[in-house]
């Protein structure tokens, strides 16, 4: 693939550690390939991606499995360090087999404050993007602790979105988008558009607020929708286990929630 700067569009994609794994808490590589395929694709028609990754914690663990600390936040921090690394791994692998090049890009919410860090990681984030480099971003797990920890990585990802000044914000999760009941339930509708002031808060399911071993969940998802929606930045929240989902938003299919001023 030849280098390139100049691109239409960017997107920014964040994907969660419920799209990635199976049920036994295994990092599921033809998953991830799917998502850089697709990204590779978008890169040939000029749309560059910022890629938001979850999984340093489940892939530390796959390396790990038990590890001594009796802390939790230690044990969380030991994960983190031994799987960013992994999940690095296999990007890089996944991107150079489409002849492509990725960076990776960890952050604590310090970061984005107004100032010097905010104005750096703006300089990493354009010096990438001018190369054709996939930004591969996720939280500084290993350090990011308490005061400087994000809620979760869509909140992650809707910062990255603005301080890229990205098109649009794809949040891909293990369901298909924001229902009106339960998403099991046959008379419950997926809701294909919702504007930042439609009161939908009421459809999220109590079961839906937390994501096995990630943070988030429905519930975070549609504040952060709304959020970066009312920024100008349309975002989406669909099933990244439906294999050309970032492809066919971008082409208009009608699939998953959009979100728009
Ligand atoms: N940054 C965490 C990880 O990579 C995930 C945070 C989240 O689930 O939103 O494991």
């Amino acid at each position: 693939m030849t280098v390139k700067g100049n691109f239409k569009q960017r997107v920014v994609v964040k994907v969660g550690t419920n799209v990635m794994t199976n049920r036994n808490n295994r990092i599921v590589g033809p998953i991830l390939k799917n998502l850089v395929r697709q990204i590779a694709y978008l890169y040939e028609r000029d749309i560059i991606t910022i890629l938001v990754s979850s999984g340093s914690a489940i892939a530390g663990k796959e390396v790990l499995g038990e590890c001594l600390a009796e802390d939790k936040t230690t044990r969380r921090q030991i994960y983190s360090s031994v799987g960013q690394p992994r999940m690095m791994r296999h990007y890089y692998t996944m991107f150079h087999d489409f002849g492509m090049r990725c960076g990776q890009v960890l952050a604590t919410k310090r970061d984005f404050a107004p100032g010097k860090y905010r104005e750096n990681m703006i300089n990493c984030y354009e010096g990438l993007l001018n190369e054709g480099i996939i930004p591969v971003a996720n939280e500084d797990d290993a350090v990011s602790l308490s005061m400087s920890m994000f809620s979760d990585n869509d909140e992650l990802a809707s910062l990255v979105a603005e301080l890229v000044g990205a098109d649009k914000l794809i949040m891909l999760t293990d369901i298909d988008g924001l229902y009106t009941g339960h998403p099991d339930d046959d008379k419950s509708k997926l809701l294909h558009e919702v504007k930042v002031h439609d009161q939908v808060e009421k459809y999220v399911q109590e079961n839906e607020k937390a994501e096995g071993e990630g943070r988030g969940g429905m519930e975070s998802k549609l504040k952060i929708a709304k959020l970066t929606a009312s920024k100008h930045i349309p975002t989406y929240i669909a099933n990244g286990k439906d294999e050309n989902i970032i492809i066919d938003i971008l082409e208009g299919k009608r699939k998953g929630t959009e979100f728009k001023l």
